[in-house]
């Protein structure tokens, strides 16, 4: 049983890891960015007002993210544990949902910051391509699918994210820097962050991950 927290900025490797750490520690992997995503391309409401933000690489507003994180979490399949990727991303996240978990009896057990300096995060998000049907990312270069165009994992279309054009991207890390970067302060008062150097193979940052996890 464990609730933890990926913390780290655009194209550090959250998702890249994510999938391998939740299956090793038996939790559910929750992506904010893929659940967006997936509400744009069903064109739901949220979507609809989701995209907004998106395209120009700003966040989604807290409370809209909050009420749907905290909704998920506290569905049945949650009850064994979860890894959160790219949620909380501002200090009124953090604070918001360390409530809500307070007012359930329940608190987080680890933060794993990925760090990664920014000159590796450009050509990271330039490269990157992402399963449009199971969110699975990829590198043109970095990891590369089997066959062009063709998720591995599950067969489907592979494409570019349109926040993924270099400009977005710079706006997303300027972002980071301003309103995601202090949650590092935060959670190390708390007590339960742990960095990980994210600029290494892939391999390594998984290992490196595990054993902040305890494993
Ligand atoms: P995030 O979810 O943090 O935005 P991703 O997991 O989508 O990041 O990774 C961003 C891009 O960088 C992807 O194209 C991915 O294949 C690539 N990538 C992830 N980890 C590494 C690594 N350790 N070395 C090289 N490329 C990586
Ligand atoms: P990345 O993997 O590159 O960090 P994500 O897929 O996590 O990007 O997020 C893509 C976009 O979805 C963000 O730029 C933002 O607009 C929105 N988003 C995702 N998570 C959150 C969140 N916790 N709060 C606000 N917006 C979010
Ligand atoms: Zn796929």
């Amino acid at each position: 049983m464990k609730r933890v927290v990926l913390l780290g900025p655009p194209g550090a490797g959250k998702g890249t890891q994510a999938t391998g750490i939740a299956e090793k520690f038996n939790i559910l992997h929750i992506s904010t960015g893929d659940i967006f995503r997936a509400n744009v391309k069903q064109g739901t409401p949220l979507g609809l007002k989701a995209k907004e933000y998106m395209d120009k690489g700003a966040l989604v507003p807290d409370e809209l993210t909050c009420d749907l994180v905290e909704d998920r979490i506290m569905q049945d399949d949650c009850k064994n544990g979860y890894l959160l990727d790219g949620f909380p991303r501002t200090v009124f996240q953090a604070e918001h949902f360390d409530k809500f978990l307070a007012s359930k009896g329940q608190q987080l057990d680890d933060v794993i910051d990925i760090e990664v300096p920014d000159s590796v995060l450009i050509p990271r998000a330039a490269g990157r391509r992402v399963c449009k049907q199971c969110g699975k990312p990829y590198h043109v270069e970095f990891n590369p699918t089997k066959v062009e165009g063709v998720c591995d994992a599950c067969g489907g279309e592979v494409y570019q994210r349109a926040d993924d054009a270099e400009e977005t991207v710079r706006n997303r890390l300027k972002v980071y820097a301003e309103q995601t970067a202090p949650l590092t302060g935060y959670y190390k008062n708390s007590g339960i962050l742990k960095a990980v150097n994210g600029d290494q193979t892939m391999d390594k940052v998984f290992a490196d991950i595990c054993k902040a996890l305890g494993e």
